[in-house]
């Protein structure tokens, strides 16, 4: 932006030079922090809709930075991904999930009442086309002794729009494991509804933009009907509906009599630590 004849608008923001200058040092600072445990999880509990039961939790990470503090995924995956980091990075983040997944299963057993106990980990285009995924996933889940039901990977729609067959060929085997595969931010990829039924999905991760439609009340009816053919759709191809970005009472209620399965939000809680889901399932093992 400084070169000779740049336009004047660029040498006026320094605060994109700030910007373009953090990308850089947090780009080279990223293996390091790998090697440093500087990266963290917080888990966020997905709620049954029916009877209000823990049914397990979304691990998010994040990067406790020396200088620049907490910072969410937004700021490094992205980075992480572009360097090819995110491999090593995810499968840091898988192991350490499903090591929390096997001391959740044995405080509270392995089941829930409304299914088996699991842990949702999001998985990155990069990972999904790179070659040692499901060898890695294996290996991790003997190691940490629990059984493949005790995972789900999240993968975005739009990473699977227009997807060959080798790109779903690791999808479709751990699925066949037992691994649960969800379609993470559905609705916003404009995918071929007819093309689902060629994924190994067996959960639909409805977007958060969904949820906002019903924070009203009454809630805006074109965002209802639309929930309303994406639930009955899903359930008549057998997928389980998770809704997203839940923040209000209401917006629980109404998702729940549309006919949505499970629940996610602040509503519920926060991202946070792993201890915080013994609060929340001892809240409701006691009623
Ligand atoms: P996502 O998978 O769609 O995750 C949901 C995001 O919504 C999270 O943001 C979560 O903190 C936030 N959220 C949860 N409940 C509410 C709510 O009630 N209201 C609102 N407004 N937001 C809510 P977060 O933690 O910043 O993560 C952002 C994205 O980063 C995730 O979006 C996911 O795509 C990605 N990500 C997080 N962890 C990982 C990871 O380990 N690997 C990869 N590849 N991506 C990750
Ligand atoms: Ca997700
Ligand atoms: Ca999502
Ligand atoms: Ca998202």
């Amino acid at each position: 932006a400084k070169s000779a004849g740049g336009n004047r608008s660029e040498l006026a923001d320094p605060e994109a030079d700030a910007r373009a200058i953090t990308r850089h040092g947090l780009t080279t600072a990223l293996p390091t922090a790998l090697e440093r445990g500087e990266f963290f999880i917080e888990y966020q509990p997905l709620v049954h809709l029916g009877d209000g039961s823990v049914r397990g939790a979304e691990a998010l990470v994040r990067w406790l930075h020396p200088q620049h503090g907490v910072l969410g995924p937004d700021r490094f995956i992205p980075l992480a991904e572009h360097t090819g980091l995110i491999v090593p990075l995810g499968r840091w983040v898988l192991e350490e999930s499903i090591r929390q997944a096997r001391a959740w299963r044995e405080r509270y057993g392995p089941q829930t009442a409304a299914g088996p106990l699991r842990i949702n980990v999001n998985l990155s285009p990069c990972q999904l086309s790179h070659p040692g995924l499901v060898q890695d996933t294996i290996d991790i889940l003997e190691r940490s002794g629990v059984t493949p039901d005790a995972l789900c990977l999240e993968v975005t729609e739009s990473a699977l729009i227009g997807a060959d067959d080798d790109l779903l060929k690791p999808l479709r085997r751990l699925s066949e494991m037992g691994v649960d595969i969800a379609l993470d931010d559905f609705g916003t990829g404009y995918s071929n509804l007819a093309n689902l039924r060629r994924l190994p999905v067996s959960i639909l991760k409805l977007d958060r933009s969904f949820t906002q439609g019903m924070q009203q009340f009454p809630a805006d009816p074109v965002d209802l009907k639309i929930v309303e053919g994406i639930v009955s759709l899903a359930h008549s191809l057998d997928l389980a509906v998770t809704v997203e970005g839940v923040e209000t009472g209401a917006q629980a209620e109404q998702l729940r009599i549309l006919g949505c399965d499970t629940a996610q939000g602040w509503y519920y809680a926060r991202p946070g630590p792993p201890e915080r889901l013994h609060d929340l399932a001892l809240v409701d093992a006691t009623g």
